[in-house]
């Protein structure tokens, strides 16, 4: 086997409720591979190594953010420690929706370099007689901040995968850049 590439560290950001922990769970349970998890600033920390166009990837991913923490010391270390970030809103909360452009602005503004790969989530989007953000909404809003975006539902397991290839792909578009 070909030795894989990484490990990338993936920081999950977005309010408490969106379903990050979900998304992680299901990553960190992905069978054919061994997956190993700690804690970590009171989050949990989720390593895999996934094949993603036939070349193994190992992924570090960080649910360590909380967004009621104003301390800010434990924020800070998030958005210092990725190399990738997926922003997670719920389509059923708008509110969550506004403060995912907060956490990207926060985040242009920790890290200079405009090449840090971001993706936009909408997540719990099996909900659709309780949505509040139209996909349309969230895809210029990744327009406008310059990212990708996608709807998935952690609790139908859908699109979560593609999720964590599209930031691999990313990951590695920026490395085979340098
Ligand atoms: P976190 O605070 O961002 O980590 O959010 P959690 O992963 O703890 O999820 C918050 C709640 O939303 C839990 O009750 C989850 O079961 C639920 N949830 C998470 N993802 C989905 C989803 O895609 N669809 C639905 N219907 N519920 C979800
Ligand atoms: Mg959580």
């Amino acid at each position: 086997t070909p030795a894989s590439v990484g490990p990338f560290t993936v920081v999950l950001l977005g309010d408490n409720g969106v379903g990050k922990s979900a998304l992680a769970s299901i990553f960190a349970g992905a069978s054919d591979s061994m997956g190993s998890e700690c804690e970590l600033y009171g989050g949990e920390v989720f390593e895999q190594t996934i094949t993603v166009d036939g070349e193994r990837a190992t992924v570090t991913l960080l649910d360590t953010w909380d967004s009621q923490d104003e301390s800010s010391w434990t924020q800070e270390r998030c958005l210092q420690t990725g190399d990738a970030f997926i922003i997670v809103y719920a389509i059923t909360d708008r509110s969550s929706f506004l403060h995912a452009s907060d956490l990207r602005i926060q985040l242009r503004r920790q890290r200079e370099a405009n090449r840090t790969p971001i993706i936009l989530v909408g997540n719990k989007c099996d909900l659709v007689r309780c949505r509040e953000v139209s996909i349309s909404e969230g895809r210029s809003s990744a327009a406008v901040f310059d990212c990708k975006f996608i709807e998935t539902s952690a609790a139908m397991q859908h699109n979560v995968w593609p999720l964590f290839e599209g930031i691999i792909r990313q990951l590695r578009l920026r490395r085979d850049s340098t």
